[in-house]
């Protein structure tokens, strides 16, 4: 998508290599204007695939599958960080590791949003290792709900998740792929 990846070469700043901030414009200040193409373009790619359901975890995620729900229709869950070490009764739950602080934690869905008739349109920001990912595929899974598959703003096209995940079968769309990034070079897209 040419709009995001122009955006990145504009605002985004690279951080030690393989982390990139796109704080002015996706994940901490948000452009609700871009967020509305991005939300048409997953329309585009998945709109013929009886999406029911949009999931996502908390925080990131949260804004641009909102957005992205209002083309579909359809309501959004984001599946949250668990801080207790009791996983109350009725829920799904899978671990991440977090990309960028490296602990593992539980999420969590309540057992009453996600259910074997859905179809669900995973959306997130960024892929990288794929552990976030995999951890919203788990719980689709436990709830016996369809996957239609996943659209991702971001994918550090260089790290392993995106070939883990379309390794397990799963369709992911991403709409801006960086082949590779430096502090010295820049980002360059696949
Ligand atoms: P993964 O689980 O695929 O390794 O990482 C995905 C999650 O880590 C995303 O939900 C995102 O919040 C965060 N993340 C991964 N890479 C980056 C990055 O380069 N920049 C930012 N801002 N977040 C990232």
């Amino acid at each position: 998508m040419e709009l995001l990846e122009a955006r990145i070469r504009r605002d985004g700043k690279i951080r030690g290599g393989d982390v990139l901030k796109v704080d002015s414009f996706l994940n901490h200040q948000m452009d609700v204007e871009l967020f509305n193409q991005i939300g048409q373009e997953f329309y585009r790619l998945f709109g013929g695939c009886g999406v029911n359901k949009i999931l996502t975890i908390e925080a990131s995620g949260i804004g641009i599958a909102c957005i992205t729900a209002q083309y579909f229709h359809c309501p959004v869950i984001f599946a949250k960080k668990n801080k207790t070490k009791n996983i109350a009764g009725d829920v799904y739950t899978s671990k991440v590791e977090s990309f960028t602080h490296g602990k593992v934690y539980d999420i969590i869905v309540s057992r009453e949003f996600l259910l074997p008739s859905d179809r669900v349109l995973l959306i997130d920001d960024f892929l990288a290792n794929g552990s976030a990912l995999q951890g919203l595929i788990q719980l689709v899974r436990s709830a016996g709900a369809g996957l239609v598959g996943a659209g991702i703003c971001v994918e550090k096209a260089f790290q392993p998740g995106g070939g883990m995940i379309r390794g397990m079968g799963v369709r992911v769309e991403s709409l801006a792929r960086i082949a590779s990034m430096s502090e010295e070079e820049g980002v360059t897209f696949c």
